[in-house]
């Protein structure tokens, strides 16, 4: 792997202050595009740990504590700095992720919606009244921020998934600790100053690079009330077990495999765009990818042949040119486990439709490439059906009919995102009361909840009882208190 001289240092904001332990391990950060070493991350350790906890514990009392209004104030400024940063924000996640500019601004989008979501944070927080209860008795509840709560975040949305905490938490007037993925660690750093710039006190956002060892700190650490985690199935559940085991409120979002139904009655056009932009659009490594199509009945070979149309199509390149729709997935790991993978599923008697296992971008023979791949008649015992593959790669499956598609849904053991292309409401209806899945789209691939609703799976896709952001993300960063009063 090539490397190269010209690298950052990329730091910790600790109680207002960028700071980097001198004596701490180092971890690189590369661009996937070109293979090269663009950042130097140094991890945290106990000190720094215990300094940022103790800066957020300070900073929750005051935070917590001064009106909404102010809060509300500072909610409203960030919104505008992150709006007027977007282009910086996007180049710095495709400098580290690899995804194309306009899926990274696509993704500062919608943590801006829930900035806007969070804005409204003095009607959210109204609490309930009951009037004469008894004889001169009233009884009234409101909600009380957790205190000190912290966010640790995949690689694979740098800027959306820290957006999806970090707004909520702190206008329910918590401070907020972020412990971003190690692969994609300077967007967080960007937004740690826009916090700063939008007059947030120090100490209420902060942020923390490191790995395991810091994350066991923060789950173990006795002045942190509550971790939000978003990554994979393995960690989340590690994540809750050893969380609630030291008391804090949890909630941990895992992985997926997300099943898209096509029906015969569907338009097949319009099912074979959405279907190979939901699977190869940021090389797939999107929890609401769509990585299997149930094809039923007649609409399998047509299909097929409308995918791989379109996947012959897509242009992958560097995401910073302007005429690519697809970068390189993560790491060198991440291409060879999905190669893996694929060549798997041919030897199991799986037939390619497009293989994108060789792919080379000219001039970037250095980055970690794997072109679209289309798998048809996968059999759901080989292991590009059972894996979470978090690459470009669409897997067909046949069935016969509706409910031997739904059975197939509901026997997986993830329940994160499902979606049905059909033009008959009665199947859309029935699709939508049967599955076993936390979001579900009718003719629309990828159903990610707008910032009003609450985004979460079921089943191994998250751990804990609160979907995040939303409703339900007011409701996870505080508790409730009832006052009877005479
Ligand atoms: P990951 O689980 O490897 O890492 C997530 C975070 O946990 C990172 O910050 C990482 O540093 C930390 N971590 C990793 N291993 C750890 C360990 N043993 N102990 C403590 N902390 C640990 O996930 P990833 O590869 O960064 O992201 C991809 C995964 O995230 C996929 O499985 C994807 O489906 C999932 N994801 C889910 C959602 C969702 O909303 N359900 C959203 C985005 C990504």
């Amino acid at each position: 792997m090539p490397t190269s001289t010209k690298t950052t240092t990329i730091k910790h904001f600790i109680n207002g202050v960028e700071t980097t332990g001198e004596g701490n391990s180092v971890l690189h950060v590369h661009n996937p595009a070109t293979g090269q070493v663009t950042g130097e991350l140094r991890l945290a350790d106990e000190a720094d740990l215990n300094t940022a906890v103790a800066a957020a514990k300070k900073a929750a009392e005051t935070w917590g504590d001064i009106s909404v209004a102010k809060r509300t104030n500072v909610l409203f400024k960030f919104r505008e700095l992150v709006a007027a940063h977007v282009d910086e924000l996007a180049e710095l996640i495709t400098a580290e992720h690899g995804k194309v500019l306009s899926d990274a601004k696509g993704e500062i989008g919608r943590g801006l919606e829930v900035i806007e979501f969070a804005c409204g944070i003095p009607t959210l927080l109204k609490g309930d009244y009951s009037d004469q209860v008894s004889t001169g008795i009233d009884v009234f509840s409101f909600r009380e921020p957790l205190g000190v709560v912290a966010g640790i975040t995949p690689f694979n949305f740098p800027v959306m998934v820290p957006l999806w905490m970090a707004p909520m938490a702190i206008a329910t007037g918590n401070a907020f600790i972020l412990k971003p993925s190690h692969r994609v660690p300077s967007a967080a750093m960007l937004l740690a100053r826009l916090w700063k710039d939008a007059g947030l006190p120090d100490g209420v956002f902060q942020v923390l690079h490191g790995d395991r060892e810091v994350v066991s700190g923060l789950l173990t650490h006795p002045d942190v009330d509550g971790i939000s985690f978003v990554g994979s199935t393995p960690v989340a559940r590690h994540i809750t077990e050893l969380a609630t085991k030291h008391g804090k409120r949890v909630q941990a979002l895992g992985g997926a495999k997300n099943h898209a139904i096509i029906m015969p009655d569907a338009d097949l056009d319009n099912a074979a765009d959405h279907l190979a932009a939901a699977a190869f659009g940021s090389a797939g490594q999107r929890c609401m990818a769509i990585s299997v199509a149930i094809a039923v009945g007649d609409a399998a070979d047509l299909l097929v042949k409308k995918v791989q149309e379109r996947a012959l199509a897509v242009k992958v390149n560097n995401g910073t040119e302007p005429d690519a729709d697809m970068g390189p997935v993560i790491t060198p790991a991440s291409k060879e486990r999905i190669v893996k993978i694929v060549t798997e599923a041919e030897a199991a008697g799986a037939a390619m439709v497009v293989d994108g296992r060789d792919l080379v971008v000219p001039g970037h023979e250095e980055g970690f490439w794997v072109g679209p791949t289309v798998i048809d008649h996968v059999k759901t015992e080989m292991t590009a059906y059972t894996e979470e593959i978090f690459g470009p790669v669409l897997v067909v499956v046949r069935v016969q009919d509706l409910d031997a598609g739904i059975a197939l849904i509901n026997a997986n053991p993830y329940g994160n995102g499902t979606a049905i292309f059909t033009s008959s409401g009665a199947n859309a209806r029935k699709f939508q009361r049967s599955v076993d899945v936390g979001m579900i789209g009718i003719n629309v691939p990828l159903p990610v909840p707008v910032a009003y609703h609450s985004f979460g799976g079921w089943k191994a896709s998250l751990f804990g009882d609160k979907h995040i952001y939303g409703p339900e993300g007011v409701s996870f960063y505080t508790r409730g208190k009832v006052v009877t009063s005479r």
